[in-house]
């Protein structure tokens, strides 16, 4: 399938491992000029080392980026707008906030993963959205969790953080679609990457249970019978970035091999 997105520009923020690196060499695989950012410029260059050995003609910009900062944010804006005018395409995407239940979570927890996973994809949006408007076509895809539809027990800030966001977004795509542009969010279930890695180990601990019992339990819960791979998770993304996804808008699509157990 064409996706009839070759030669547009893409900014994937959090792409220097995990759901982000693997979205960053799908759009590569595609022809879309790439900017990637997340906070460490070594691993982000060996990323886009990796990328370039499956995708010799891609091109990739990076910058090294604390999504949390609006100093490190505006600077990211600027060398994006320099090195490719104008962008096509947004994937937000971030690590995932310290996990608390909601009674123990500390005011600062809460600020530092409204900052992470909220105000980095608002600003993001007002520096983009103005020009993707005047050439009306734009996508916008956010990555969020099952923790929108289904609260995790220890993970407060992702379940109330995750939500505002997919409400701000549904709000948006309101707005912008009269100007071609989709707002949608994807939805990871388990995905195999360091960040489910940690989680799995402090869920382990707490638990009692060896690794092998805790995983057995919890792979079970998913009807797929296993966990997903960053490609399965990327290849959705790409859909939604595609000329291709010209009618979804305002949704979430959840990557999670049928786990969540809501109907919708
Ligand atoms: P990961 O930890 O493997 O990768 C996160 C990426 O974001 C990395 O490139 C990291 O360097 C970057 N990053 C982290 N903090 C940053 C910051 N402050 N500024 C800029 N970049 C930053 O995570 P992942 O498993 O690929 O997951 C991506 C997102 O999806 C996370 O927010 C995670 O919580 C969420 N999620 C993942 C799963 C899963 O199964 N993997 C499930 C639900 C939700």
């Amino acid at each position: 399938m064409d996706f009839g997105i070759k030669h547009k520009h893409a900014l994937i923020c959090g792409a220097s491992k995990g759901i982000g690196r693997a979205i960053a060499k799908e759009l590569c695989a595609e022809g879309v000029k790439v900017f990637l950012c997340a906070r460490t410029k070594e691993v982000l260059s060996e990323t886009a080392e990796t990328i370039k050995k499956d995708c010799p003609s891609a091109e990739i910009y990076f910058q090294a980026c604390d999504l949390s900062s609006p100093d490190d944010r505006k600077q990211l804006i600027a060398s994006v707008k320099e090195k490719l005018g104008s962008i096509d395409i947004v994937v937000h995407n971030t690590g995932g906030p310290k996990t608390s239940k909601a009674e123990d979570t500390k005011i600062e927890d809460w600020d530092s993963g409204f900052k992470q996973l909220f105000l980095s994809v608002a600003d993001i949006n007002n520096a983009f959205l103005p020009s993707m408007k005047e050439r009306k076509w734009g996508r916008i895809v956010c990555v969020t969790s099952l923790s929108i539809m289904e609260p995790i027990a220890n993970l407060s800030v992702s379940n109330a953080v995750r939500s505002a966001v997919t409400a701000m977004l549904k709000t948006l795509s309101d707005e912008v679609a009269p100007f071609n542009i989709t707002v949608n969010c994807v939805a990871p279930g388990a995905i195999e990457t360091d960040r489910l890695q940690d989680l799995m180990e402090q869920r382990t601990k707490a638990s009692g249970q060896s690794k092998e019992e805790y995983q057995k339990q919890y792979v079970a819960a998913i009807p797929a019978g296993r966990m997903g791979t960053p490609e399965e998770f990327a290849a959705v993304t790409a859909f939604l970035c595609s000329q291709r996804a010209s009618y979804v808008t305002g949704s979430t699509i959840c990557v999670d091999g049928g786990k969540r157990r809501s109907t919708y």
